[in-house]
C-alpha cells in the first residue's frame, strides 16, 4: 500500500480533501467518466500516490494505460494538471478523446495558429481547463508563464520522461529546464512517465526533475503476447532471406527497423515487387514521410521499412511484427521499438536479425576519436604562441600541436565557446584571449570519456540480449532493475520455445545456434557497402534547421553539435548530412 504522506515537504500546499480520495471516488470516476470497469495493473497505485501529494515515476509499456493515471487524477484534484509531452499529434488525439468524455482539456503547442494559442492562453488564464497539454518550450513564453503562476497547479506530469536524461536514448535539451519550472510553480507533485528507462536513466530523471522520495513503479516489462526471438544471421543474404520469411509467414502488418538510410532504401527496393512496402527515414521529405505513415496506419502496407525516426507517437494497436534488421544501440531503444508490436494483446512477433558485424554500424566505437586533456593543452599552447591578430589554418595548428585534425577542431570549438579563440572564414583561427590555457576544459573532456563508457555498456547489454542462452525476458527485466526469481521463465521467447526460422539459414551455416562465443569478439571492420551514417567528432555536418556546425560528440543516434550562432544542440543523426 502507499505510505501516507508525511510532512516532509512544507512548500507544497496539500489539499486535504483530495488526499482522502476514497475507493468509491476512484471507482466512480473510472466508471462514470471513462466508462471502464476496472484499473489495469499499476494504474490505481499511481493515482493514489499522486492524489496523496507524493511524487511518482512509472515505467510502463506503451499501451498499458499510462495516460489514464493523470487524466483520472486531474479530475479529482482541485487545480490544473499540466502534462508536458513532446508529441503534438498525441496531444491532439488525447484532448479530442477527453473532450468526448466531457473533460475540460486543452493543448497548447506549435501545431496551433497564433490565434488558437492566444485563445487557449486566455481560457487557461480565466481558470478554465482541468488538464493542459503542452510542449516544454512553451514555458519560455513569459506572459504565458505568468498565466500559469496565477493558477493552482495540482499535478505536473512529464510524459516521455526519459527525454530528461542525457543518458537516455532520446535526450531533448528542452526537457532540461523542467526541474526549475517545477520549483517556480511551487513544487506540485510530479508524475514522470515513460515506457522505457534503465535504472540509471530513472535516477537521472529523479535528479533532473528534483523529485523527492518518489513512488516507483516498474510495470510489466514484456507483455506475454509478444514472442521474442533473435535470429543469428551470418551474412546479408541469410538476413534478407530471414526477413522475407518473416514477411511471408506472419500475417498482418509490421515495422522493419534498419540502422541506415541506405539499407532502408535497398530493402524497400528489394521487397516492393512482392509486398506493398512503405519507406520512412529522415532523408525523405516530410510529404513522403507522411504518406508512408498514412499507408502504414491504414494497413495498406505489409511493412514499413524505417530508421528509428519512425514510431514515436505511433498509435497502431494491431502491429503484428517488429523486425530489427540491425540491433539498436541499447536495450531501452530495443524495448521501446519492439514494444510497439501487439498493443491489442494479440500474439505478435519481435524478431531481431543478429549479425555480429552490425555492432560496427552503431558507431559507438569512437575510441581515440575524442581529444584528451593533454591534446587540449597542446592546442592551447600553440594558440598562445601565436602573435595577436594573426590567423592560422586548422591544418597547421593541428600539425604544430601534433594532434589529429578532427580532434584539434573539437578543442578549438570548445575554446571558441569559452571566448578564447575566434574562427574565420576558410577554417582559420585567431587567439583573442591573452592566455588560452586559462580556461579549464577538463569537464568537457571528462564528459567525453563518460559518454563513451556508457554508450559501450549499453551496447554490450544489447549484445548480451542477442547472444544470451537464458530467457530473453529475464535479461530485459534484470537490465531494467527487476530481480526475477531463479526459476523465472517467461514462456514466450525463442530460448525456451526454440527458434522458429531454422529454414532461413543458408545451407551449411550454423544459423540455429546462438553464437555466444562471438559476444566478446573484436570489432570486425564494416564492409564498405555498409558504411554507417554515423558522424565523426570534429567533422562538419549540416542540419536542416540550424545550418552547418561541428560535431562535438556522437551518442547513439544523437549528435551533439556546435552550430555557432544557433549554439550547442543535440540533434538526431538522421537529420544531418555531411557538409
Ligand atoms: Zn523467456
Amino acid at each position: 500500500m502507499i505510505e501516507p504522506r508525511k510532512h516532509l515537504y512544507p512548500d507544497y500546499r496539500l489539499n486535504v480533501s483530495t488526499a482522502a480520495a476514497s475507493n468509491r471516488d476512484l471507482e466512480e470516476t473510472l466508471q462514470n467518466r471513462f466508462g471502464l470497469d476496472e484499473f489495469r495493473p499499476g494504474q490505481e497505485e499511481i493515482i493514489r500516490t499522486v492524489l496523496s501529494g507524493r511524487d511518482a515515476i512509472a515505467i510502463m509499456p506503451t499501451g498499458s494505460g499510462k495516460s489514464l493515471t493523470y487524466q483520472l487524477s486531474a479530475l479529482l484534484l482541485p487545480g490544473l494538471t499540466l502534462v508536458v509531452s513532446p508529441l503534438i499529434a498525441l496531444m491532439k488525439d488525447q484532448t479530442d478523446k477527453l473532450e468526448e468524455l466531457g473533460v475540460d482539456a486543452h493543448a497548447i503547442n506549435s501545431g496551433l495558429t497564433t490565434r488558437q494559442q492566444n485563445e487557449t492562453e486566455t481560457a487557461v488564464g480565466n481558470g478554465e481547463g482541468k488538464i493542459l497539454y503542452l510542449t516544454p518550450e512553451r514555458f519560455r513564453d513569459r506572459e504565458f508563464f505568468e498565466v500559469l503562476l496565477d493558477r493552482e497547479i495540482s499535478l505536473f506530469v512529464v510524459d516521455e520522461a526519459h527525454c530528461v536524461s542525457q543518458w537516455g536514448h532520446d535526450f531533448r535539451p528542452d526537457y532540461m529546464m523542467l526541474g526549475s519550472i517545477v520549483r517556480r510553480l511551487g513544487r506540485p507533485p510530479v508524475l514522470a512517465l515513460t515506457a522505457t528507462a534503465s535504472p540509471e536513466v530513472q535516477d537521472d530523471i529523479l535528479e533532473q526533475l528534483g523529485m523527492r522520495n518518489p513512488f516507483r513503479l516498474v510495470g510489466e516489462l514484456v507483455r506475454p503476447n509478444l514472442f521474442l526471438e533473435v535470429l543469428p544471421t551470418v551474412n546479408e543474404s541469410v538476413k534478407d532471406a530471414a526477413l522475407e520469411k518473416i514477411l511471408r509467414d506472419t500475417h498482418g502488418t509490421g515495422i522493419v527497423y534498419v540502422a541506415t538510410v541506405k539499407e532502408a532504401e535497398r530493402l524497400s527496393e528489394q521487397l516492393r515487387d512482392r509486398w506493398p512496402i512503405a519507406l520512412y527515414h529522415g532523408k525523405r521529405t516530410s510529404k513522403q514521410r507522411n504518406e508512408a505513415q498514412e499507408a502504414f496506419m491504414a494497413g495498406e502496407a505489409k511493412a514499413v521499412i524505417a530508421t528509428n525516426a519512425f514510431g514515436l507517437g505511433i498509435d497502431k494497436p494491431d502491429i503484428r511484427f517488429v523486425v530489427h534488421y540491425h540491433f539498436p544501440g541499447s536495450l531501452e531503444a530495443y524495448y521501446q521499438e519492439a514494444g510497439r508490436a501487439g498493443r491489442d494483446g494479440e500474439p505478435s512477433r519481435c524478431s531481431l536479425l543478429y549479425r555480429v558485424e552490425d555492432r560496427a554500424i552503431q558507431g559507438y566505437f569512437l575510441g581515440g576519436k575524442y581529444p584528451n586533456l593533454e591534446e587540449a593543452v597542446q592546442i592551447a599552447r600553440i594558440m598562445n604562441s601565436m602573435p595577436g591578430e594573426t590567423l592560422r589554418p586548422l591544418a597547421e595548428i593541428a600539425e604544430s600541436a601534433d594532434v589529429a585534425r578532427r580532434k584539434a577542431r573539437i578543442v578549438l570549438t570548445l575554446l571558441k565557446r569559452h571566448g578564447m579563440v575566434r574562427e574565420h572564414r576558410g577554417g582559420e583561427w585567431e587567439r583573442i584571449a591573452a592566455d588560452v590555457t586559462a580556461v579549464d576544459l577538463s569537464r568537457e573532456l571528462t564528459d567525453y570519456e563518460e559518454w563513451r563508457a556508457r554508450d559501450r555498456e549499453k551496447l554490450d547489454a544489447m549484445i548480451r540480449y542477442c547472444t544470451t542462452a537464458q530467457c530473453r525476458t529475464r535479461l530485459i527485466r534484470e537490465y531494467f532493475g527487476e530481480v526475477p526469481g531463479d526459476d523465472f521463465r517467461c514462456g514466450h521467447c525463442d530460448v525456451e520455445l526454440g527458434p522458429t526460422l531454422r529454414g532461413a539459414s543458408a545451407p551449411g551455416s550454423n544459423g540455429a545456434a546462438l553464437p555466444v562465443e562471438s559476444a566478446g569478439a573484436a570489432l570486425v571492420p564494416t564492409p564498405e557497402e555498409e558504411e554507417p551514417e554515423a558522424f565523426e567528432p570534429g567533422e562538419e555536418a549540416a542540419h536542416t534547421t540550424f545550418g552547418t556546425g561541428v560535431v562535438l560528440a556522437v551518442r547513439g543516434d544523437r549528435v551533439e553539435m556546435d552550430f555557432g550562432g544557433h549554439g550547442l544542440r543535440t540533434v538526431r543523426a538522421d537529420y544531418l548530412t555531411r557538409a
